[in-house]
């Protein structure tokens, strides 16, 4: 018999098209067969703004550092270098009065990584939730390492899907049966639906309570505006015993051509083997991380350091404000067309309710307003009739775009 390479048969569960490689193919057709027509885009979750002025500075000194034979640098600590890591600790978390330490902070090349690989370290036979709707990186992940049975009707068999809708405000409740592990993002990306203290507590209790492992995508947190919602979830009581936190430079520093992220992970977040042992969870990430990655580039870690300087720190400030203005603009028309409307006031995502199928609408919009959303159902069964609009945009564009969606969907009674 010929030997014969096998796959990872997880793969052949995933559903087949992924929601951005359909949406450019309908962009593309359209504009081909339209050629006079200007599309607007504000389905993608991109920054559009360049990387502000007192970072890209320190980009070029780090840069010029590995020119020197007396500053070159060759590997790095995988973990991030200890510049980066007090840098975070001190502003992200402590001025914040969440207790985090440099250590615990691991710095990577992005989340969508991190989120992805995290789910490695644990074992198989976990009961997971995740949020519907979602970034579809935690449904895809777990589906590719076998934690799943097959797709039916868009769910995979053995995930617990933690619902959101209209009624909870798009932030789930923790269930009434004990999970193991639970994913949870805010400000949310597709809905822009944020966390009360309150709401993030009850995950926190619930957390405690059953032994769950939260993990707590926070990429967007530079976009709350509202002071009394949480940035971290260690902002909560106790979530130093059973939280991970994701965070990116991407969204809130303008990094997603740069690449620069960080996982928090507690030295008190404790997992257990068959036989019942308790192991550290850091300790666990740091093995992984110093065997399968290299570290980010020093230039960019250097980028990195300067968002938390005092110039950098305003920077990207009045960067956030700009996607925020846009993203309360087309909040705010849309609430005067009489549509149901999540997101908007402390994250750059407007999720939108149609009334319509959400296909259906992403080719309404496509064809008569030539502006570009996502569709909800992209995001899980949840988001079946709503729709996604970015604030990811040039003012003008985003205005344009406000003008010609009022002709199609300030219409609907
Ligand atoms: C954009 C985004 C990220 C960031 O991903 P990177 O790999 O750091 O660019 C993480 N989580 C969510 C939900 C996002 O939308």
């Amino acid at each position: 018999m010929s030997a014969m390479i096998t796959i990872n048969e997880n793969y052949l569960k995933l559903q087949a098209s992924y929601l951005f490689t359909t949406i450019s193919r309908k962009v593309e057709a359209y504009q081909k067969a339209n050629p006079d027509k200007k599309i607007i885009r504000l389905g993608i979750g991109d920054v559009t703004l360049p990387l502000s002025q007192s970072i890209v500075a320190a980009f070029h000194r780090g840069v010029d550092e590995m020119s020197h034979a007396e500053t070159f640098r060759g590997y790095g600590p995988e973990q991030g270098y200890g510049f980066l890591r007090e840098a975070i600790a001190t502003v992200d978390f402590q001025a914040r009065g969440a207790a985090v330490q440099a250590h615990e902070i691991v710095v990577s090349d992005g989340s969508k990584c991190d989120t992805g690989n995290f789910q490695e370290l644990l074992g198989n036979q976990l009961r997971i939730g995740i949020p519907d709707p979602v970034y579809p990186v935690y449904v895809d992940t777990n589906v590719m390492a076998g934690r799943t049975g097959v797709a039916i009707d868009g769910r995979y068999e053995g995930i617990h899907y933690l619902e959101g809708n209209h009624a909870n405000g798009f932030v789930p409740s923790p269930p009434e049966f004990p999970l193991d592990l639970v994913y949870l993002c805010f400000p949310n990306n597709p809905t822009g639906a944020v966390a009360t203290r309150r709401q993030l507590q009850a995950w926190v209790d619930y957390a405690r309570a059953h032994k769950v492992l939260l993990l707590f995508d926070a990429a967007y947190c530079a976009f709350v505006r509202d002071p009394k919602i949480p940035l971290s979830i260690f902002e909560i009581p106790g979530a130093r015993e059973c939280a991970v936190e994701f965070r990116s430079f991407s969204k809130t520093a303008g990094f997603t051509g740069a690449r620069c992220a960080f996982t928090v992970i507690p030295d008190s977040v404790l997992v257990w083997d068959s036989t019942g042992k308790a192991h550290k969870l850091l300790d666990l990430w740091n093995r992984r991380h110093s065997t399968k990655f290299n570290g980010v580039s020093y230039p960019v870690q250097v980028a990195a350091a300067a968002v938390y300087s005092p110039e950098g720190q305003k920077e990207v400030r009045e960067l956030t404000d700009y996607y925020m203005s846009n993203a309360r603009m087309i909040r705010d028309r849309l609430l005067s067309w009489n549509l149901e409307v999540t997101g908007g006031e402390n994250g750059p995502y407007v999720w939108v309710k149609t009334g319509n199928d959400s296909w259906e609408s992403f080719d309404t919009l496509l064809n008569e307003a030539q502006v570009v959303v996502t569709p909800g159902s992209g995001f899980g069964t949840c988001g079946q009739g709503y729709i996604r609009i970015s604030a990811f945009n040039h003012r003008e564009k985003v205005e344009e775009a406000l003008g010609r969606l009022e002709q199609v969907l300030g219409k609907t009674p």
